[in-house]
């Protein structure tokens, strides 16, 4: 790596780190290498960042947006948001984010703190209703002179953005790292696993591992109970009417940049399970990720255990990458992160207790 300065944030977007989880695969019995890319590392704290840079530079690149004058508008689950807002503040472009309530107080917070305007609208309005985050990103548009909508539901650049950086960074990461006795590689990306929102992350990294790495990567989507974006239809069942704590990924309609087609195989998530994951990702591997990082591990570790993928987890070498989308930076002050976080971790506790109620 070559350490040169930076023009602005924006150079620190993506470059993100992909790091082995080896206590997690070894607590599951994996002999093959399970691989993190640690998101939450580019600058603005998400993958998203890459996908906001990379609608901004377009946008620009087409002359659609003028400094002190655009008004750029996105309906978010806030972590394009905040992408787009920082791309924004240092280019000169006002932004509105429209966010459904569910989403954290903290993506509101950095929203504001980047200057953006942030309004909320009910979680449970459908996409395609006038209140929903969409529709009122809509309405704005129409009203407010210079809006523009980049729309990342629908445009080339989000998919792009990851076939062109995140999938490129995995690869070379993986082709760059020897191959030794102790660290086996089979030099390739054999497994994928990613959460979809707008599904521009697993449409993009399909694209870039099948087309230009290796065409035989399994790519495993993670999607969350009550969302209805798993192919086949019959998972999507669900018994919770389309509530969950997890943000940033599932949806009640797909969107135009997730290309099923590109993904080998579903797997349906619960928040139980993707909250238990966040917390090994931090006690046993360091890793401040937040809850669609549980989501995509979860299922990593579920398709491992599964008879498809059995035969990945049992063979030394091979490499099964999950995309851990952001941090826990943007989750602090929800129940389930303080739930969480406060647990008790080690016997410590009582011994700490026994020895501060003995007289000194
Ligand atoms: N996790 C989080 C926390 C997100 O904000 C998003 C973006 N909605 C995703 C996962 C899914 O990414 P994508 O939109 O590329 O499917």
């Amino acid at each position: 790596m070559s350490y040169q300065i930076i023009d602005n944030a924006l150079g620190g977007v993506g470059h993100t780190p992909l790091i082995r989880l080896d206590k997690i695969a070894r607590e599951n019995d994996l002999k093959c290498n399970l691989l993190g890319k640690v998101e939450f590392l580019s600058t603005g704290g998400s993958v998203k960042d890459r996908i906001a840079k990379a609608m901004i530079e377009a946008a620009e690149k087409e002359g659609k947006l003028i400094p002190g004058k655009s008004v750029v508008i996105e309906p978010t689950s806030g972590n394009t948001g905040i992408g787009l807002a920082m791309a924004c503040a240092i280019k000169g472009y006002s932004v509105i984010i429209t966010m459904p309530n569910k989403m954290s107080l903290e993506k509101e917070a950095l929203l504001r703190a980047l200057g953006a305007e942030v309004v909320r609208t009910p979680t449970e309005a459908a996409w395609d209703s006038p209140e929903s985050h969409i529709g009122v990103a809509q309405r704005l548009q129409r009203e407010i002179p210079k809006g523009i909508i980049l729309d990342q539901y629908r445009n080339v650049n989000n998919p792009l953005a990851h076939e062109y950086t995140t999938g490129p960074e995995i690869i070379e990461a993986v082709i760059s790292t020897p191959s030794t006795p102790d660290r086996i590689s089979s030099m390739k990306v054999d497994a994928i696993v990613a959460g979809a929102g707008t599904g521009g992350t697993i449409t993009g990294l399909s694209r870039a591992i099948k087309k230009a790495h290796n065409p035989n990567c399994i790519v495993i989507g993670v999607d969350p109970k009550g969302s209805i974006l798993a192919v086949p239809e019959n998972l999507n069942r669900s018994d919770n009417g389309g509530q969950y704590i997890v943000e940033g990924i599932g949806y009640d309609f797909v969107p135009d940049v997730l290309n099923r087609n590109d993904v080998d195989t579903w797997l349906k998530t619960d928040d139980d399970e993707s909250f238990a994951a966040v917390q090994k990702l931090m006690r046993n591997e360091g890793l401040l990720v937040g809850g669609s990082s549980g989501s995509a591990l979860s299922g990593a570790l579920r398709w491992l255990k599964s008879d498809q993928g059995r035969k990945i987890a049992n063979t030394p070498g091979q490499n099964i990458v999950v995309i851990l989308p952001d941090g826990i930076r943007n989750y602090m002050s929800k129940p389930w992160f303080l739930k969480l976080a406060m647990e008790e971790g080690s016997p410590l506790a009582g011994t700490i207790a026994q020895i501060l109620q003995k007289p000194e």
